[in-house]
């Protein structure tokens, strides 16, 4: 059945984010229509604001969701109404050469769903009855959302909706960019260069798997602060230094793993800057299509380093989610502290600006 629903939907680019009742269709063959508790606010959702992430407008925000099934189409056996789920912007196929390899998150058929479902189309209408995009094959970032069933993790119903939220991409990318990307040995040295919802989530991946030293680097004194509660052992405030990888190298002698949690060509090449012998640096961040990264090319074969990417955190999410969901029920990775604050729908441009001003660990748009 169709379903109004306020949503948070970018019209134009560089324009704040808008509230809009739309008109979500229900669920065709293989698709499923959730009710969403809670959507967690991305800097990835800005920049698909910007046009820095080109999705096309007009765009339904949001990739970072829990919610409770409601309605399930033709086909689908995997989820019931009401179930938990979390969203997830890895649409994959399941077949090709990279899903059968473990690889989900390079899924050749994952590009036609970029702002879209993986069909094409979309379930979504604004008040005028033309379509919307969705961002990441989602667009969660409103009261309900009809996805593909494999855009949807189900999840333990006894976590919070708005923790389990932003394991959909938050924790998911800062984790899996150790666990999974990196492989982090234990008693390494690490720095993260940019403390948000995903720099802080790297950070506490490397205190879960036994980083010796962790290094954080922001311009912002209050991310410098969280940090340090995330389990980072020293900072740098890149405002207080003439050169941040000079510095992380002077307190570390080289670190072992570089986070890149900006977005930034200039922060890319510091953080390969940063690296020791034999080091890896991981490029989290999304720049802007037309940014580029300049390395000293020897450093590559002479010192044995690695310059990598790493997408939604190599995850495989329907193995991943559940296993940082246990992590977090065991006490070792926290959720509850990375949740600043909570906004309403219709505060959604507020909690933007609150991102932008630097001020929450992640800020997550709760519903009724
Ligand atoms: P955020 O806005 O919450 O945090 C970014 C942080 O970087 C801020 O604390 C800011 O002060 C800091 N920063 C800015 N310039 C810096 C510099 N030159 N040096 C050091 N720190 C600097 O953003 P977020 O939601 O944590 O996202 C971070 C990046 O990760 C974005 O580019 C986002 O698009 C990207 N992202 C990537 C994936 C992926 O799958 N690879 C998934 C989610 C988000
Ligand atoms: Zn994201």
């Amino acid at each position: 059945m169709d379903r109004q629903a306020k949503a948070v939907v970018c019209r134009e680019w560089g324009q704040p984010v808008q509230v809009e009742t739309i008109t979500v269709e229900g669920p065709k063959r293989d698709e499923i229509t959730i009710k969403i508790a809670a959507c967690g606010v991305c800097h990835s959702d800005l920049s698909a604001t910007t046009g820095k992430i080109p999705y096309p407008p007009p765009l339904v925000l949001g990739h970072e969701a829990a919610g409770v099934v409601v309605e399930v189409g033709e086909g689908v056996t995997a989820f019931k109404e009401g179930d938990h789920v979390v969203s997830t912007f890895i649409s994959m196929c399941g077949k090709c050469s990279q899903c059968v390899r473990g690889r989900p998150v390079l899924c050749e058929n994952a590009r036609k769903a970029m702002f879209n479902l993986p069909d094409g189309t979309v379930r979504t209408k604004g008040a005028d009855g033309e379509p919307l995009n969705v961002f990441g094959a989602c667009g969660v970032m409103a009261e309900f959302a009809t996805m593909h069933v494999d855009n949807c993790v189900k999840v333990d119903e006894t976590v919070p909706m708005q923790n389990a939220a932003l394991v959909g991409c938050a924790v998911m990318t800062g984790v899996g960019a150790v666990f999974n990307t990196a492989k982090l040995e234990p008693g390494s040295r690490a720095a993260v260069f940019g403390i948000g919802g995903v720099g802080l989530n790297a950070i506490q991946g490397c205190v879960t798997a036994g980083a010796e030293m962790i290094v954080a680097v922001d311009s912002n004194p209050a991310k410098l602060a969280m940090a340090k509660e995330f389990g980072a052992t020293h900072t740098v405030n890149i405002n207080e230094v003439e050169d941040a990888a000079k510095a992380v190298k002077k307190m570390t002698g080289g670190v072992d793993y570089a986070f890149e949690c900006v977005g930034a060509g200039p922060v890319v090449e510091q953080a390969y800057k940063s690296l020791g012998r034999g080091g890896t640096a991981v490029v989290v961040g999304v720049a802007d299509p037309k940014d580029k990264t300049s390395l000293t090319t020897l450093t590559l074969p002479a010192d044995e380093r690695t310059l990598k990417g790493s997408w939604l955190g190599s995850a495989r999410p329907q193995h991943d989610f559940p296993r940082i969901l246990g992590l977090y029920k065991a006490g070792k990775l926290k959720l509850d502290e990375l949740v600043t604050r909570t906004y309403t729908i219709e505060e959604a441009a507020q909690a933007f600006d609150d991102m932008v001003a630097g001020k929450n660990a992640r800020g997550v748009i709760v519903f009724e």
